[in-house]
């Protein structure tokens, strides 16, 4: 990865305009914020701004208004709860672009914070538009992207500002680009992936991408089924894509000549219902799957071994959990190979690096999120970087070799 530019590389900003890209896209019922993870993310970057004495400008899109104004989608809904978890007053804006905003960078005193309105009440936005990005830009002198989870997108906040004011990575850009590049680009040796979740369908790209990379790939959850029954497991009622079995044997394959060494389960915890605790509830070989059960978790056995395997490893990336992990016991091998995985880090022995949005609510469940090396929380922008994606919004951060 090329080198990016940080905070540190800004130099004196005492009373000058400074555009920040948040990430403010926070879960809301009833006019208030329900989980504040984003904004307290945020904080770190526009506290350090404010704190140099910058005329902070905060970016950001806020649900999907399709290029028009709508009042429900109003960023300034989140303004009490960014005023909270800053412990500072934050002014807010109703434009993105113009004079109202030339205004205000008029009044702010250094280190003041103002929040700009939605970005995406401007069609320009998503169609990354120059005139807009030059729009928003003729208000400041220099721009910081902190927000990693809206780097998959060519957007003029995410992208096209960059290509028209000296361009930063935030504190959390930072962060997580670091631990990124810690896990997947120049990662110690032996690498390890974990790939779980539902659907192989909705990974392929992951998993292509992983075999070139990691030199064992461990597969579970839903889309083990789909491994076994390419290798010819009768997997009975289990969530399973059988029409992917030509793909799976050409995954299977591809790690083969790369070196990678695949895991699949074999032992398996299996029900006739996905329900809390059912009657018909069981761990056995993956052979002795009966036609009217399901695979719902992966055995002891398993993560025992698979335990074993980590061991062995300096890095781990992990997308999807094991399991139906909502509903127990379906829970069990997530949570005994994640705290397997926290302890490993804890010694310092394995740099762990998890993301995706079921597998972050399954390691909180697990308790030991706080645990690994990093927890990324950036959902589809954490699986383009898994697939060997180039992000748009980080590449646009890439400073010129020196
Ligand atoms: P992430 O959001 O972390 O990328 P996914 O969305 O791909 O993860 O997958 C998570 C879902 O996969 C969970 O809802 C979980 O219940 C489901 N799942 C995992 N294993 C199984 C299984 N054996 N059968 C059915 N569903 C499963
Ligand atoms: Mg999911």
């Amino acid at each position: 990865m090329a080198r990016f530019r940080t905070l540190d590389d800004l130099g004196d900003v005492r009373g000058k305009a400074i555009l920040v890209r948040e990430d403010l896209n926070v879960p809301m019922a009833d006019g208030s914020v329900t989980d504040d993870t984003r904004i307290r993310a945020a904080a770190p970057t526009l506290l350090e701004l404010a704190d140099r004495g910058a005329k902070v400008l905060v970016l950001a899109h806020f649900g999907r208004p399709k290029g028009q104004r709508d009042t429900r989608q109003s960023l300034s809904m989140v303004i009490d709860a960014l005023q909270h978890v800053l412990g500072r007053e934050v002014m807010f804006v109703p434009e993105i672009a113009g004079p109202v905003v030339a205004q205000t960078v008029g009044i702010l005193s250094a280190g003041d914070i103002a929040l700009l309105e939605n970005t995406r009440f401007w069609p320009g936005e998503e169609a990354n538009d120059p005139e807009l990005a030059r729009a928003i830009a003729a208000n400041a002198s220099a721009y910081v992207n902190d927000a990693f989870s809206a780097a998959h997108r060519a957007h003029a906040s995410t992208e096209g500002l960059a290509r028209v004011l000296p361009a930063y990575a935030g504190r959390a850009m930072q962060a997580e680009l670091e631990a990124l590049e810690k896990a997947l680009g120049e990662p110690e040796h032996p690498v390890a992936a974990v790939v779980g979740g539902a659907k192989v369908s909705s990974k392929l790209d992951v998993l292509r991408h992983l075999v070139g990379k990691v030199d064992h790939l461990i597969i579970g959850g839903g889309m083990a089924n789909t491994f076994l029954a390419a290798r010819g497991v009768d997997v009975g009622k289990s969530l399973c894509e059988h029409d992917l079995a030509a793909t799976a044997e050409a995954i299977l394959a591809a790690a083969e000549a790369a070196g990678c060494t695949v895991h699949l389960p074999y032992d398996v915890v299996v029900a006739k219902e996905l329900a809390a605790n059912p009657p018909s509830l069981r761990t056995c070989n993956v052979h002795e799957v009966a036609a009217d059960e399901m695979i719902l978790d992966l055995g002891g056995q398993a993560v025992e071994a698979l335990g074993d395997v980590l061991k062995t490893c300096r890095t781990l990336v992990w997308n999807g959990p094991l399991g139906a992990f909502e509903t127990p016991p379906f829970d069990a091998a997530t949570v005994a190979l994640a705290r397997t995985v926290a302890a490993l880090t804890r010694e310092g022995s394995l740099v762990s690096v998890a993301g995706g949005g079921d597998t972050v609510a399954a390691l909180n469940h697990a308790g030991v999120a706080g645990d690994f090396t990093y927890v990324s929380t950036a959902g589809g922008a954490f699986l383009e970087w898994m697939e060997g994606k180039v992000l748009p919004g980080v590449a646009a951060l890439e400073a010129p070799a020196r």
